[in-house]
């Protein structure tokens, strides 16, 4: 077994993605007060592409991006890859709201938005290591199994067909990866492959080649209505603010619970070789995972390393973040250990890197894009751990609200919605990471038993905290 205090491993340093992409001189900080037609809080994907729909759009918008750091610091260079199909938010609560075909219909745009990033990335020639070959979510026991049949039936009844989800059973797996115990599977060919940084910077690049200016090292302290304060204290005024923060969200003034900062921790191998598929029959560049309530997802890279995140520590007490991608010990044993009950034959495969970050979990569990013509103010975010893709249509959605243009997307059910706040501390503490030990041990109680029933731990997690 690797020894995990001997080898040479970064540990954060923001992401093993972002540190891959080399990152060039930072840009300009703001050291001025300014005006203009649209700015954007944050340099992540939620900003990057709404500036670009929008400057598209409209050529003649002066369009502005403050970043506290640097472009692609957040979750965007820093997650898992998937830019999958997963719905940012509760099926069951957007159609309460906007009953059952408007779900059906946003989830049909989730998967038309895989394609129209891999065609934003071929126009804009951003090379991100692109490669759509689908996803699968392995049942490695029981219960995951009768889990995932349900979800492939209940898909069924929504109306998604054999073009969107396929079951597979046994032998077949082979075909995409061997997971250590998996029996079947559930595969989509709705999600690609990415590089989260190269994807990121190569955003930051095209905006700021068709005229949006980019102010790094300039954090915002406050947003009111149409302004921006920047934390040293200059004013940026324009028609509409855009907070584009996510998981950092609670460190803008008044805005403490309005998100609630997830971590999630991934760590890399060293460069696999043949290994992945002579010994893992990993030949595509289909994403995998399993299918437990603290599940693993899991990516090989371009150079055949193998990137896993899952299990960790959850959640930080006042809703605190990580100090540039440094990932507790714990996690790092824990993601470890899921990495060899997937694959045990990897028990001498180095860990390169370890890193962390934070995404955004509104009280709901689901995400929206909403904007206040009257404060000038809007917001998108919230995908709870479902942004990659999520972030495009994000974009093309506040493009549309903001130039008051009336499309199917403002009529999406995460549009406009209303979401209360989180519950002050020691709450938030307790239940997030009274619900994460509960999803460890519900994992454990079902890997140990035949039965095909999901543990009652998990579902009574799932009450208690709001999820479904
Ligand atoms: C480890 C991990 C794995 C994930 N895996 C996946 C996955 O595989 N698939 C998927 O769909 N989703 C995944 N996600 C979620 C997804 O990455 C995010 O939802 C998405 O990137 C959010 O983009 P964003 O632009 O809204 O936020 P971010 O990318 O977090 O960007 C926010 C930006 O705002 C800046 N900022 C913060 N505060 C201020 C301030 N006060 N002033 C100025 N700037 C500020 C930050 O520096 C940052 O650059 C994962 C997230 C993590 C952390």
């Amino acid at each position: 077994m690797t020894d995990l205090t001997a080898r040479p491993r970064v540990n954060g340093d923001v992401s093993f993605w972002f540190a891959e992409t080399a990152p060039g001189a930072r840009r300009e900080r703001l050291d001025r007060d300014l005006q203009a037609g649209v700015v954007f809080v944050g340099a992540g994907y939620t900003s990057l592409w709404g500036a670009y729909y929008l400057k598209q759009a409209k050529p003649e918008l002066d369009i502005v991006i403050l970043e506290r750091e640097t472009a692609g610091f957040g979750a965007s260079s820093r997650n898992g890859g998937w830019l999958s199909y997963g719905l940012p938010g509760q099926a069951s609560r957007y159609a309460k709201s906007h009953g059952k075909q408007s779900v059906v219909d946003f989830q049909r745009e989730i998967f038309g938005t895989i394609d129209e990033v891999l065609r934003v990335a071929a126009v804009e020639g951003i090379d991100a290591d692109l490669a759509k070959d689908g996803e699968i979510a392995i049942a490695t026991n029981a219960a995951q199994r009768a889990r995932l049949r349900a979800e492939f039936e209940g898909a069924a009844e929504w109306g998604f067909g054999a073009d969107d989800l396929r079951w597979v059973e046994g032998r077949e797996l082979d075909d995409f990866a061997r997971l250590e115990g998996g029996t079947a599977g559930l595969w989509s060919p709705h999600c690609a492959r990415v590089q989260p940084a190269k994807l990121a910077r190569g955003l930051a690049d095209a905006v700021e080649r068709m005229g949006v200016r980019i102010y790094e090292n300039t954090g915002v302290s406050e947003i009111r209505p149409r302004e921006a304060v920047t934390v040293d204290g200059h004013t940026v005024r324009a028609d509409y603010i855009v907070r584009g923060t996510e998981g950092f969200t609670p460190s803008l003034k008044g805005q403490k619970r309005d998100w609630l900062p997830k971590l999630s921790s991934m760590i890399v191998t060293e460069p696999l070789g043949d290994r992945v598929i002579d010994e893992i029959f990993w030949s595509s560049s289909v994403m995998v995972r399993d299918a437990a309530h603290f599940f693993c997802y899991i990516h090989k890279t371009a150079e055949n390393r193998i990137a896993l995140g899952g299990p960790g520590v959850p959640y930080l007490w006042g809703s605190r973040t990580d100090d540039h991608g440094k990932t507790a010990e714990r996690s790092v044993r824990e993601l470890h250990q899921a990495l060899l009950r997937l694959f045990p034959m990897l028990g001498d495969a180095r860990i390169d890197h370890t890193w962390t970050g934070v995404l955004g979990i509104p009280r709901d569990w689901s995400a929206t894009v909403s904007v206040d013509h009257e404060q000038g103010v809007a917001v998108a975010g919230g995908y709870v751990g479902d942004g990659v893709s999520s972030t495009n249509l994000a974009g093309r959605t506040l493009r549309d609200l903001i130039l008051r243009e009336d499309t199917e997307l403002t009529r999406m059910p995460w549009v406009n919605k209303r979401i209360r706040k989180w519950e002050p501390e020691p709450l938030r503490w307790v239940a997030l990471n009274g619900m994460y030990s509960i999803y460890s041990l519900a994992d454990r109680l079902e890997a140990r038993s035949d039965s095909a029933r999901t543990s009652f731990l998990a579902t009574a997690a799932n009450i208690v905290t709001g999820r479904h």
